[in-house]
């Protein structure tokens, strides 16, 4: 179960009324039971149920089962497309291993708003479902102009876009480290765009293959290649 509270020993941890109606009313908890709790930060603690009622209840921290399991320091940067896509990127891009997840607005981006709390519960789905310790940060929607101006020096950048090599060859070649993979909208980038990415020292332009994906394809072939060539 995830909470948005410190963990460690002895650590009295509260519950709300959704997270009560699910532990006591779904799950059918009870006083005593032991409950694997994660925040995301401090790795997963056992905890017991120390207090039960329908509006909210207290669990305390017994002992840590396993520590904060850190993923690479990956980047995903993709452009917003359709609701149920962007929410199936974000999900995907936790369960893959991203430790940031960056929303930009391109010159085609399609979805000038998002609603960065539901993508960010949706990342903590993925990580529950999957079983991490670490939950990837959403961050809001920014632009690219601005978020390439403020690129961190050693951060390499997998250009997602028409290219004559491969991404696995591409990513050997350009070896480990800090990487951001970034994946346009449905309208691919603009020229403007094209020519500033061409330009830059951090990118690595890269192909994923002679077929024309879909952004929510492509976010995961990206991810998919980066984990084979670089991941752990
Ligand atoms: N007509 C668009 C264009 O001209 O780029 C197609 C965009 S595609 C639907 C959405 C995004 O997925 C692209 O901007 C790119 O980042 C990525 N993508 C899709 N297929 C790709 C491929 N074969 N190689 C590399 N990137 C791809």
């Amino acid at each position: 179960l995830y909470v948005d509270h410190p963990l460690g020993q002895g650590q009295s941890v509260p519950l709300d009324r959704d997270q009560a109606h699910y532990l006591f009313g779904v799950m059918r908890q009870q006083l005593g039971a032991q409950v694997a709790l994660f925040n995301g930060r401090d790795g997963e603690w056992r905890a017991e149920v120390v207090e039960a009622g329908k509006r909210g209840g207290t669990l305390e921290c017994r002992e840590q089962t396993r520590p904060l399991q850190m993923p690479p320091d990956l980047w995903l940067i993709f452009a917003p497309i359709k609701k149920a896509r962007t929410d199936f990127i974000v999900e995907k891009a936790a369960e893959m291993g991203a430790a940031r997840i960056i929303p930009v607005q391109t010159d085609f981006t399609n979805s000038e708003r998002i609603r960065q709390d539901r993508l960010q519960a949706h990342a903590v789905e993925a990580a529950e479902q999957c079983g991490g310790t670490f939950v990837p940060e959403v961050t809001d929607l920014q632009k690219l102009d601005r978020l390439l101006a403020d690129w961190p020096e050693d951060r390499k950048l997998m250009f997602c876009d028409e290219a004559e090599v491969g991404a696995g060859k591409v990513l050997g070649e350009a070896g480990p480290g800090p990487w951001a993979i970034l994946i346009g909208p449905e309208g691919g980038f603009s020229e403007a765009e094209r020519k500033r990415l061409h330009a830059l020292p951090f990118t690595h332009v890269v192909s994923l293959g002679p077929r024309i994906l879909r952004a929510d394809t492509a976010a995961v072939a990206a991810l998919t290649v980066w984990q084979q060539a670089l991941g752990d």
